[in-house]
């Protein structure tokens, strides 16, 4: 009872709501959210008649969420559901569109009509009667949990009420409610705060119901955060996801979330300018965010919620949920409610209760679908007048065409041409040969993207590298030149004239089998497919090897030219028989959609002969990847994603805490990503260190490189960065504080780097230079062993993106990729992380190559200690 006297008064009475709904029936629940509302339609039962609780009074689990929106398709004639995909861990993704029964006869036309406003080749659709489209989007982090409860409520009310207004939004709108954009991460949450409930339910902020144990319920199953995967969509939710957006592009889109437990509420309009993309129509910001935000301040004046609006949050990068809309005719809008964790939780006003931010969220939420009704036609011809101007501003922009391409590796190339056209954007075949920028663009292996198209802004979001920016302080990252993080060869055209037929889908991949031999198959390394073969080869017992010569070799169909990295196969001498090892040949180059060759002769046609001492036999990697309390989960979970999604290998996932007595000779490769590792005591360091010794391969990410080098593990050394711009004995206002030192931070800008391609860390790579993201202020100096740089910053590296002064003259000619051999093993030391955000096809290949070519690596003139 002590705490209730240090409540204030606001908190005291959230309290005392809170109790009266643990023990009221069904209509207090109703008259604590819907106090104004009497005349609900019997029939439809609320969330609290169909789950045997009120809502906010525990967490609903993920199943029981969507049974309760089966329920309500069920019972109205207003409601429709449909499963739009599977989360990785086979949760249904659902969406309940809720409209009049009369919109819903003659749903299919609404949206063609719909659609037909978004392109400009097509007539205007009158407005008058067109719906406008609602997308209600909650609970995208999985531990901001209020929001999918809010997903019934919103839902029961829509339904359920039978007044005017309520019956006019039906008319005039089609609410989609996305109840969990995170499945498997809220259901992770829910579990860790159900099953730490207490009776009664603990305020403490120390309990342990409000701290759930590392990676938390933030991430979806590989630990992303998928408010960032809108527009890379590394992953199945958001590609589902954006398969029904653009089914719909709807007008108004909401992504719900919650802050710190001691702030308020949030929503847009986001920081004018400095927090909004330069591509988006002004329209878009000082109109629409400006015209929703009365809405939803006047909804939550009404409850005496407490908000704020434009000091803080990003609405700049695409793929946020609330930006991703901006860029389709349509306002994306975030709302923030200060978080309970929990069911509830004291903060600096009180004690913060689930039901009081379930309520925030609901009335904003319904604020939203008023707003959008009464702003219909604003809104609807918006998106049309949005997408007219993106033809005009495309036609406008000095480059009218980027053509792009790759002509030694077809997967990564079609992965790249897959994501533009998820994201629905005009793609034409390149109709002859060209050169530009110094590069050369071979008809059939490059295509063209005419900036003159309805997703110009896209277009020049994925293509075009940003340096100008209106202010020096990033949320997250400042660039997303997805070109770049493909690593593929582009350049602006100032003419679409090389644009052929139109591209809407690739044709199946195909593979093609090689005779079978008596001697050796060969694998090209260029594909980057080639991993994922590699490792199925190596996991069904063949002996692989691996080129540190190029050779041409005379295949069955004629002389063929090899690269370092490629594999060879020999035949006889894997364990099991000829005819053993074509059926397992065959069953990889189906799987992974590879071709192999095959030779009848050692003898190349050029170069080194296939018994040569610059082959080395590989080892299959038995990868260790240690996780938990103070390790990045985003970059352990992309570590994870990789070696699972695309090269389907196992790797272990072991707490740091039970590093000390595990056995680590069944591991000859240990991963250790960004985050602190001073839990780790001598003795463990020095168990660590005799593994190295012994012949381990050591991978490391940014601070962990850091870290190793401190450690002695590896040799190196670490280059300051420039991390305040405070000098000492400087006087700054005390109000500038935030923009001076957040200026000084690598929020994330893209370099480049010279990367030695003889290298087995380099295999596979057909050019030196080499965009890498950076999103850290690790900067290591280059080894004195001449041979041990194998990536380093250029002298003039910086491509795209904010990055200061300072750091950027730190950054200039240090190295991004370091070896350093240790006895019989060695320690791989990455500056930055090669896997960011999943979506880095191009450096994400340095880390396979870490991973399969790490035991083959013998530095020349090897112990030369860097400074
Ligand atoms: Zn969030």
């Amino acid at each position: 009872m002590k705490s209730i006297f240090r409540k204030s008064a606001k908190g005291l009475l959230t309290s005392l709501l809170l109790w009266a709904l643990l023990v009221l029936p069904a209509q207090a629940q109703n008259s604590y959210y819907f106090p104004k509302t009497k005349n609900f339609d019997p029939n439809i039962p609320t969330p609290e008649q169909f789950l045997g609780y009120g809502i906010g009074e525990r967490q609903t689990r993920y199943d029981r969420v969507v049974a309760y929106l089966q329920e309500l398709a069920r019972v109205s004639d207003k409601a429709k559901i449909e499963t739009i995909g599977h989360t990785y861990e086979h949760r249904p993704q659902v969406i309940l569109s809720i409209t009049s029964p009369q919109n819903h006869g003659k749903i299919e036309q609404i949206r063609q009509e719909h659609l037909q406003l978004a392109d400009p080749a097509k007539a205007a659709p009158a407005l008058t009667k067109m719906p406008v489209l609602v997308h209600l989007g909650y609970n995208v982090h999985g531990n901001e949990s209020s929001s999918t409860e809010v997903s019934m409520l919103t839902a029961y009310y829509l339904l359920a009420n039978q007044d005017p207004e309520t019956q006019r939004y039906l008319q005039e709108a089609v609410v989609f409610i996305d109840p969990a954009l995170n499945p498997d991460g809220r259901d992770r949450h829910t579990n860790w705060v159900s099953m730490h409930q207490g009776n009664p339910a603990v305020s403490d902020p120390a309990d342990r119901e409000h701290n759930e144990v590392w990676p938390g319920g933030r991430g979806n199953h590989y630990w992303f955060d998928l408010n960032r995967d809108w527009l890379p969509i590394a992953h199945v939710e958001s590609r589902n996801r954006l398969e029904f957006y653009h089914k719909w592009l709807p007008n108004v889109v909401i992504d719900f979330h919650e802050m710190g437990t001691n702030s308020t509420y949030y929503f847009e309009p986001s920081k004018p300018y400095s927090s909004e993309n330069r591509l988006i129509p002004r329209s878009t910001y000082d109109g629409l965010n400006v015209l929703m935000a009365k809405y939803h301040a006047e909804a939550l004046d009404e409850l005496g919620s407490l908000y704020f609006t434009k000091e803080q949050y990003d609405n700049i990068y695409p793929g946020y949920g609330s930006t991703y809309p901006d860029f389709q005719g349509g306002v994306g809008i975030t709302f923030e409610q200060a978080s309970s964790r929990g069911n509830k939780q004291e903060n600096s006003l009180g004690v913060l209760t689930f039901a009081f931010t379930i309520r925030n969220h609901l009335a904003t939420g319904l604020a939203t679908v008023k707003a959008s009704v009464e702003n219909r036609e604003t809104l609807l011809r918006n998106q049309r007048e949005f997408y007219q101007s993106a033809l005009t501003d495309g036609r406008k922009n000095g480059v009218r065409a980027y053509v792009y391409g790759e002509n030694f590796d077809a997967t990564r190339l079609r992965k790249f041409t897959e994501l533009l056209l998820a994201h629905r954007i005009e793609v034409y075949e390149l109709d002859k040969s060209l050169s530009a920028d110094g590069k050369k663009f071979e008809k059939g292996k490059a295509y063209v993207v005419p900036t003159e198209q309805p997703q110009y802004r896209l277009v020049e979001s994925i293509f075009a590298k940003t340096k100008e920016f209106d202010d020096s302080v990033f949320y997250d990252a400042s660039t997303w030149t997805l070109a770049l993080a493909y690593n593929l060869p582009h350049a602006g055209l100032k003419s679409k004239a090389s644009a052929g037929k139109r591209v809407t889908e690739l044709a199946p991949t195909n593979y093609t089998l090689p005779a079978q031999s008596r001697y050796a198959y060969l694998l090209d390394w260029a594909d980057y497919n080639a991993a994922g073969a590699l490792y199925l080869l190596q996991d069904k017992g063949v002996i692989t090897q691996t080129v540190f010569k190029p050779f041409t070799a005379s295949t069955s169909t004629g002389p063929k030219a090899y690269q370092p990295g490629s594999i060879t196969i020999p035949v006889a001498s894997q364990k099991i028989s000829a005819d053993s090892l074509y059926k397992v040949i065959h069953y990889v180059a189906a799987k992974k959609q590879t071709n192999f060759e095959s030779v009848k002769t050692g003898l190349s046609v050029q170069g080194i002969d296939l018994g040569s001492n610059n082959i080395q036999t590989l080892k299959k990697p038995e990868a260790l990847l240690l996780t938990g309390q103070g390790i990045t989960s985003y970059e352990a979970g992309e570590v994870w994603f990789l070696l699972d999604q695309q090269l389907h290998m196992p790797i272990s996932k072991v707490e740091l805490s039970s590093f000390p007595r595990l056995n680590l000779n069944r591991y000859n490769t240990i991963v250790l990503v960004n985050g602190s590792y001073n839990s780790l005591d001598k003795t463990a360091v020095e168990r660590l260190k005799r593994w190295v010794t012994d012949g381990g391969t050591l991978i490391t990410f940014k601070s962990a490189s850091e870290w190793a080098i401190k450690q002695g593990i590896a040799q190196g050394k670490v280059i300051a960065a420039h991390d305040t711009a405070s000098k000492a004995g400087a006087r700054i206002d005390f109000a500038n504080a935030a923009p001076t030192e957040g200026a000084q931070s690598v929020g994330g800008s893209i370099y480049e780097v010279d990367l030695d391609t003889s290298h087995p860390l380099g295999f596979g790579f057909a050019e030196r230079k080499l965009p890498v993201y950076r999103n850290s202020t690790t900067i290591l100096a280059p080894a004195k062993n001449p041979y041990s740089t194998v990536a380093q910053y250029t002298k003039d590296p910086w491509l795209s993106g904010y990055v200061s002064k300072g750091n950027l003259s730190k950054i200039k000619n240090s190295a991004a990729l370091l070896v350093s051999d240790q006895g019989q093993g060695r320690v791989i030391l990455f500056a930055d992380n090669p896997n960011f955000r999943g979506t880095w096809y191009g450096t994400n290949r340095l880390f396979f190559n870490a991973i399969f070519f790490g035991s083959v690596i013998k530095t020349p003139g090897t112990t030369v200690a860097a400074e």
